[in-house]
């Protein structure tokens, strides 16, 4: 019987880069799962994003976010080196363009941190190169007391989260793969599972992926 003639994986264009988007109401639990994500995926890079809020306790400048004034991020914006920016709360945050380019020309992997706004338009601007994902948590009652727990905000401004986190959550069905965070170990495995699936898809090892095919 005449063998089948494999392909190694050597012998296949390299493949590009993915951007994943991870999107999720506030308190679903995203940033806990991105965080052990990274640590978990090997070959995930994170996107820095830039924002005009003040740092959170913990957070550490150039990792979590690049922190910078109102002036300055009008500055990166109408230079073009955003990708996508939207005002989320009171304040302004975008993904710099330069390292999603560098990512998907490379075939590294990107995991961006970012709301329903600039998921659309990082779809739009990258509709083969990203994979969108979104977080709800298992319950409204357990988001709420995930919010309070966080006890870094006001009243007023927890009750405008809750209200904009069940707006938010309405927007699930724009994405390609939903993960219900009960349990951060679980959802971080199911995060794996959807980067590695995405990672063997024959259109991409095969460099077949839209736009540049179209
Ligand atoms: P937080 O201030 O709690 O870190 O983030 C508030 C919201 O802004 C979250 O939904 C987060 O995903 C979103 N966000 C963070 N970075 C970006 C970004 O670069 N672009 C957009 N559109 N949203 C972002």
């Amino acid at each position: 019987m005449a063998s089948i003639p494999l392909k190694s994986r050597d012998s296949l264009p390299p493949r590009r880069g993915i951007i994943f988007i991870l999107s999720a109401p506030s308190g679903a639990g995203k940033t806990t799962i991105w965080r052990a994500a990274l640590k978990a995926i090997a070959g995930l890079e994170f996107s820095v994003s830039l924002t005009t809020r003040a740092p959170r306790e913990g957070e550490a400048d150039g990792i979590d976010y690049s922190f910078v004034s109102e002036e300055e991020f009008k500055r990166r914006q109408s230079s073009g080196e955003l990708a996508e920016w939207a005002r989320v709360f009171e304040s302004f945050y975008g993904t710099p363009r330069a390292p999603l380019d560098a990512a998907i020309a490379s075939g590294r992997d990107i995991l961006l941190d970012i709301d329903i706004q600039g998921a659309r338009q990082i779809r739009a601007i990258y509709p083969g190169d990203s994979v969108a994902v979104f977080v709800l948590p298992p319950s409204f009652a357990e988001l709420e007391g995930r919010l309070r727990g966080r006890a870094t905000e006001e009243e007023s401004k927890i009750q405008h989260r809750l209200r904009k986190a069940r707006d938010e959550a309405q927007a699930y069905p724009e994405y390609d793969y939903l993960i219900v965070n009960a349990e951060v170990d679980e959802s971080v495995a199911q995060l794996e599972t959807i980067v590695d699936a995405e990672r063997l898809k024959v259109g991409r090892l095969r460099g077949e992926f839209a736009p540049w095919k179209s």
